[in-house]
């Protein structure tokens, strides 16, 4: 059916390597642009890749010219070049996304709710966000930004300098500090066909600003979730271009507000592989070439998943391989620098309390109560 058709990445990492994996089983080939030549995308299959920045314009049209088909693993990607290539999700909305001001400034347009932000062109500009909407409040990178690096939170007044250089004081932005009680995330796909369908919404919870735990289903009340869902997918239909889309979100005592969106398969989403019918990535790539949607419900009660963080990745997944229920999944990378996402363990369990069972024996994790 699929078999003779090519898809080209944009970026080689772990996303792209799990991407290849849901593809292989398709008989979909998938090829891969990224400047290290032993990333863990290009590691799992014999086809040539291409070495070379997905910032290239160069670059991306040569990768162009060997596939049928572009999609990225990455935003921050040339979107020049891609206006006139084919690639899903689109240009334009690549290039709304990757800049998180263009970003705020399309949601906020089209009626999703945001935290209060603004545009800075200087300190001046920074003071000023600091006095009207009060301090704590985030300074943040408008391009380029994961894991929290281009964040900064900015105390005070007297720490407004402070954060403007520590963040190079370039294309900059403000945001609101929001007192959020939990962190909700959904995976929204819309096909070329037009076709829809959102996966249950997730509780994550961050450690020094980069995702640490997936709780599957997040343990919400049923009135929040189904707000969620609805204003995630009210968000990505603001967007055009087929996909998988990852949507960040806040709760907070006064309602749900949009954090970010990412224009592809998302960490939050890796528990869709051990515990949903058809995976983030496998959908994503039924999106893209107009295939039918795969059912987004989860084939397990309760899934959770953890983050493998620099150094103690191998410890804990070899603690891993005796929890019922456990799955790792190991991305290839060489140096396990602190910090860095090495790879994922996902747990499954027949209830919420098995689950919470089976992550203590993984490591001293939070856990969250069970509705
Ligand atoms: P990634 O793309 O890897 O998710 P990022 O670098 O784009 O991360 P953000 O999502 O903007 O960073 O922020 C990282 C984390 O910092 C959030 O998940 C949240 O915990 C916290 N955070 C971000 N913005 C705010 C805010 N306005 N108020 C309170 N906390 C925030
Ligand atoms: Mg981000
Ligand atoms: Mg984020």
């Amino acid at each position: 059916m699929t078999s003779n058709l090519t898809v080209g990445v944009l970026g080689g990492g772990q996303l792209g390597r799990m991407f290849i994996e849901a593809a292989h089983r398709l008989n979909v080939k998938v090829v891969a642009l990224d400047p290290n030549e032993n990333s863990p995308a290009k590691q799992i299959s014999g086809l040539k890749h291409m070495h070379g920045s997905f910032k290239d314009s160069e670059a991306v049209k040569e990768l162009s010219s060997q596939v049928d088909l572009l999609t990225i693993e990455i935003e921050h990607v040339d979107t020049e070049s891609l206006k006139v290539l084919n690639v899903q999700p689109t240009a334009k909305t690549i290039g709304i996304i990757q800049d998180k001001l263009v970003q705020k400034e399309h949601l906020k347009s089209a009626g999703s709710p945001v935290p209060e932000f603004a545009g800075l062109d200087s300190i001046k500009d920074a003071v000023e966000f600091g006095q009207k909407h009060g301090f704590p409040y985030l300074l943040k990178c408008r391009m380029g930004a994961y894991d929290g690096r281009g964040n900064y939170v900015v105390k005070s007044r007297d720490h407004v300098e402070e954060a403007w250089n520590a963040l190079g004081g370039k294309l900059l932005y403000a945001e609101k500090f929001v007192p959020f009680t939990k962190e909700l995330a959904i995976m929204v796909v819309r096909s070329v066909t037009g076709e829809i369908a959102s996966y249950p919404v997730v509780e994550t919870v961050q450690k020094d600003n980069i995702c640490h735990l997936v709780y599957a289903p997040a343990q919400i009340d049923g009135v929040v979730a189904q707000n969620a869902a609805k204003i995630a997918r009210e968000a990505i239909n603001s967007f055009d271009g087929a996909g998988i889309y990852g949507v960040e979100l806040f709760d907070t005592p006064d309602g749900i507000l949009v954090n970010e969106i990412a224009p592809r398969p998302h960490n939050s989403g890796h528990y869709t592989i051990d515990a949903c019918h058809t995976s983030q990535f496998e959908n994503h790539l039924r999106a893209i070439l107009g295939l039918p949607l795969g059912s987004t419900d989860m084939k397990v009660p309760a899934a959770l998943m953890v983050n493998l963080l620099g150094p103690e990745t191998y410890e804990l997944t070899k603690k891993s391989l005796v929890i019922p229920g456990a799955t790792a999944h190991l991305y290839g990378k060489e140096e396990a620098k602190p910090g860095r996402k090495m790879g994922h363990i996902t747990i499954v369990a027949d209830s919420f309390a098995q689950l919470q069972s089976r992550g203590a024996m993984l490591a001293d994790i939070k856990t969250i109560k069970p509705r």
